[in-house]
């Protein structure tokens, strides 16, 4: 990384096609503002439609050679990458600090939950390996070859610029197959020093290609008869019509989209472990984070644990990303501040009890900042818009039953699946818990139970579309399709058997 980085060239951001940093020549840019102080770091282009044809064409290009080069190259590509991001993700953290509004412990966890794709990527050796059944009939074998597809895209959301492309095209690239990345437009800086370093890495031109824009590069990709597959990571809206149009384009899509995630409280849990981690899962990231816990549904006597979760949401420090010891940094936007803002009022207007309200915190030094701080609701229902609609923001709040059957109920009645948590010490009830609940990612006194990269993330129903995750072993079948060869060999003294009109072999 000794050349200058294309953010830091005229603070426009660069496309990259085809191996080349390119200026777009587009006329729509957008500024990337730093959500504590309001500064603009640097503009992002939409490209145009001819650029956005370009890289996939470049892809497109690409993919005949790439698709033949020796899992081996492939594999030390992405050994290369590995080191080079641990090599500069303080670096790297800086600037998602910067343009993300996380903190800095944050954001050098978004880094490091991507790097462990990169090195899971690194086993493709063993992950790519297709079956092989000798005999299946008379001199006759079967295997199965997992090919890469061809071009592949990938479109990312605001709230983990280095993890979630990082989630796309590592695993695609290894597999074989080439890539178009179209990164959120609100931080797309940290993305672009991960693309520089895959190509230091020995990415060849044309496999990794970087394109900026909107709705309409999204569209864009997402019709391009070259592209093969399409991976998505956003909001349930977005995530919905992506689906829908890549799908009628004939892609393969995968969406991962919005969240609501409770967490279940029995009485017998361990009582400061649980409030510690419900605080730390609701407040973390500015609740900007897709598995966040955002309601919380209090069991029976749990419920009286209220004031102890209140005392301890008050204490977290609402500052600067930068600066040490902030808890909860600025949430991404002056829009999604206003629309935080707007929802904690609709809480209250349907007669939700806010037991505490993080509206109009201001933080000396970063009076421009957009911040929320800890806010809690009691007594929801589950018609309120707050219970209904994601927050994204540091907004928590309990709900009060009186028995563990109805908080699974509750929880199963709720159309999204991405996570949920279950606090308590007995093991009956969390098997129960594991086998009646209807989400796709279950953790026992685990808040936020994203699994590591060796198995893939399976959020269901309402936060899913698509039947594969994106990553882990299920990202190796999304990015490759399977070819089954039978075989049959004869030698120079096979007899001729005659020919043979049934379907069968023999
Ligand atoms: P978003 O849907 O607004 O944006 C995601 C991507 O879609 C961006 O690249 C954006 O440029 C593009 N986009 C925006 N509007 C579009 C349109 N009309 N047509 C086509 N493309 C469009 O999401 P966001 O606000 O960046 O991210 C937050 C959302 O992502 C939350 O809902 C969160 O739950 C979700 N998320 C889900 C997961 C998961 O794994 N399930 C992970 C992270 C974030």
């Amino acid at each position: 990384m000794n050349a200058p980085l294309p953010t830091e060239t005229g603070h426009t951001l660069k496309l990259l096609i085809n191996g080349q940093w390119v200026a777009s020549k587009t006329e729509h840019f957008q500024d990337i503002v730093n959500p504590a102080t309001q500064q603009v770091l640097g503009r992002v282009p939409f490209a145009t439609a001819e650029e956005v044809d370009a890289a996939v064409n470049a892809a497109h290009q690409a993919f005949a050679s790439w698709r033949n080069t020796p899992v081996g190259a492939r594999m030390r590509i992405m050994l290369k990458l590995q080191a080079l991001i641990r090599e500069h993700s303080p670096r790297i953290a800086k600037v998602l600090c910067a343009e993300q509004g996380k903190t800095l412990a944050d954001a050098e966890g978004d880094i490091f939950r991507g790097l462990e794709v990169v090195e899971h990527a690194c086993s493709i050796g063993s992950l790519q390996m297709g079956e092989h059944l000798e005999n299946v009939a008379g001199g006759v074998d079967t295997y199965t070859l997992r090919q890469p597809i061809g071009v592949c895209a990938g479109i990312t959301p605001f709230n983990f610029p280095a993890m979630i492309p990082l989630w796309m095209f590592p695993m695609a690239i290894v597999c074989g197959n080439t890539f178009v990345l179209k990164p959120s437009e609100q931080d797309p800086m940290s993305t672009a020093l991960l693309v520089e370093l895959a190509l230091e890495a020995g990415i060849p031109a044309g496999v990794l290609n970087l394109v900026h824009g909107g709705k309409e590069v999204v569209d864009g990709l997402c019709t391009h008869p070259h592209i093969k597959a399409v991976s998505f990571v956003g909001s349930t809206a977005v995530g919905t019509h992506v689906y829908d149009l890549a799908g009628q384009h004939g892609k393969r899509v995968q969406a991962m989209m919005g969240a609501k995630n409770h967490a279940v409280v029995l009485p017998d849990a361990n009582r400061e472990q649980t409030l510690n981690a419900l605080v730390g899962a609701a407040f973390g990231a500015a609740g900007q984070r897709c598995m966040a816990t955002s309601v919380v549904v209090m069991v029976g006597e749990a419920a009286e644990w209220v004031d102890d979760l209140k005392a301890l949401a008050q204490k977290l420090k609402v500052n600067a990303g930068h600066e040490p010891g902030t808890d909860v940094g600025p949430v991404v936007s002056r829009r999604a501040l206003e629309r935080v803002q707007g929802l904690i009022a609709s809480g209250v207007e349907e007669g939700a009890v806010l037991a505490l309200d993080g509206r109009g915190v201001v933080v000396p030094g970063y009076e421009q900042g957009n911040f929320v701080g800890p806010t809690l609701f009691t007594g929801v229902r589950t018609d309120m818009r707050i219970y209904r609609e994601e927050i994204f923001g540091p907004v928590l709040l309990v709900l009060s039953v009186a028995t563990f059957d109805e908080a699974i109920a509750l929880v199963n009645a709720n159309p999204f699946g991405n996570g949920t948590g279950l606090f308590t010490q007995s093991g009956a009830a969390a098997r129960k818990f594991q086998n009646e609940i209807d989400i796709g990612q279950v953790g026992i006194n685990i808040p936020i139970p994203v699994p590591v990269p060796f198995f893939s993330f399976t959020g269901s129903r309402g936060s899913k579309l698509g039947d594969l995750g994106p990553y882990g072993k299920q990202v190796v079948q999304f990015y490759t399709q399977t070819k089954t060869v039978t075989t049959r060999w004869f030698d120079d003294s096979s007899v001729n058997a005659g020919v043979n009109t049934t379907i069968h072999l023999r």
